[in-house]
């Protein structure tokens, strides 16, 4: 029997992981406490989190349409309706790009997909090497696994890093700029009606999402999820870390001031760095498949900037595995 090691449990590695467990035997590492990579769910207590990466999704193919409307049959994905004010001039609401969010939290999208899937989380792959057709993986804590085939779904940087001495196709030559995000999560005083989010006009507040609209949980406070332009955070993301409370501060004030909602005590709140939150220019191939060796890697970044470049990503993979 074929086995495979799927590296990330983000939408690729998820989707991946699913179609290749029909017929293979599939292990799924991430080096996260729990499935969705950048569309993960930060749980604060109970069911109350908050969405710090994907806020939601608009299908836009044919393909991934289908598969979205069968899980809102399911209850696993729903809409999001109510209030998204469009501050940004530039941009108006297009009625017709529904927004799509998980009943419990964005990454319930990847949760069903690794249902059936073996997952191992908090284990992180520091290296990988081929030898006598098999795929050796070293890990975080020191074990070592084998596979007959690998499958990588990590940012590009990270990608290139773990795997470039295997991968003979130009493409992991290029030069491909991910763009950074910083995420601001807080939580501030109710207020009787708020609207469900805010796309701003600015250099430096790039939106505001409020969790309390997406109806998953009651919570005593107002929750809004800040995220910053990328052209802000790409400068500010390396010292991000030790800039924690300035950076909040930054991004908090910007969305008193731009949403005119009154400035009220902040009861907590938490900032997330993403270094390799998205890319602009994709690439040419979908996904990159050597049956050689039997290495594989499927992510957004060959598509585009979006959950739905991951769904594609993997399928494409799944095509060319299976041929
Ligand atoms: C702040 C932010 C906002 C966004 N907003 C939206 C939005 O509103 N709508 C939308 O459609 N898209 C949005 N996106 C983009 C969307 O989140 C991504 O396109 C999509 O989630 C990428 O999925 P992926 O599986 O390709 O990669 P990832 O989700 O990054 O998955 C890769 C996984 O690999 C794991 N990993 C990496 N290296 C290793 C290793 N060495 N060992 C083990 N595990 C490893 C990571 O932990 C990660 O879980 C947003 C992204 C960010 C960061």
């Amino acid at each position: 029997m074929n086995d495979y090691c799927v590296i990330g449990s983000g939408i690729s590695g998820a989707t991946i992981s699913n179609l290749l467990n029909k017929k293979s035997l599939v292990h799924t590492y991430d080096k996260g406490r729990g499935p969705g990579g950048r569309a993960s769910f930060k749980r604060v207590k109970g069911k109350v989190g908050f969405d710090h990466g994907t806020q939601y999704f608009s299908p836009k193919s044919k393909e991934f349409k289908r598969f979205v409307n069968k899980l809102i049959k399911k209850k696993f994905l729903k809409k999001w309706n109510g209030k998204h004010i469009y501050l940004n001039t530039k941009k108006k609401e297009n009625k017709k790009h529904i927004k799509i969010i998980g009943k419990n939290g964005n990454n319930d999208i990847c949760k069903y997909l690794l249902r059936d899937i073996k997952c191992f989380y908090q284990s992180e792959v520091k290296k990988i090497n081929y030898k006598d057709k098999k795929w050796f993986l070293s890990f975080n804590d020191g074990k070592t696994r084998s596979y007959n085939s690998i499958i990588l779904t990590c940012p590009f940087p990270q990608l290139r890093k773990l795997s470039k001495k295997f991968i003979k196709n130009p493409f992991i030559k290029k030069t491909l700029k991910m763009d950074a995000n910083i995420t601001v999560m807080i939580a501030i005083k109710k207020r009787k009606k708020s609207p469900s989010s805010f796309l701003f006009n600015d250099t430096i507040l790039g939106w505001a999402g409020n969790e309390n609209s997406k109806k998953r949980f009651k919570s005593k406070y107002d929750l809004w999820t800040l995220q910053s332009t990328f052209k802000w955070a790409n400068k500010k993301i390396d010292y991000n870390k030790k800039d924690v409370k300035k950076n909040s501060k930054i991004l908090i004030d910007k969305f008193f001031k731009l949403s005119k909602i009154k400035k009220t005590k902040i009861i907590y709140s938490i900032n997330h760095g993403w270094k390799y939150s998205s890319n602009s220019n994709p690439f040419r191939i979908k996904s990159f498949w050597d049956p050689k060796i039997k290495l594989g890697v499927c992510a957004d970044w060959f598509v585009g900037p979006r959950l739905e470049s991951g769904w594609i990503s993997a399928n494409d993979l799944f095509k060319k595995i299976s041929r």
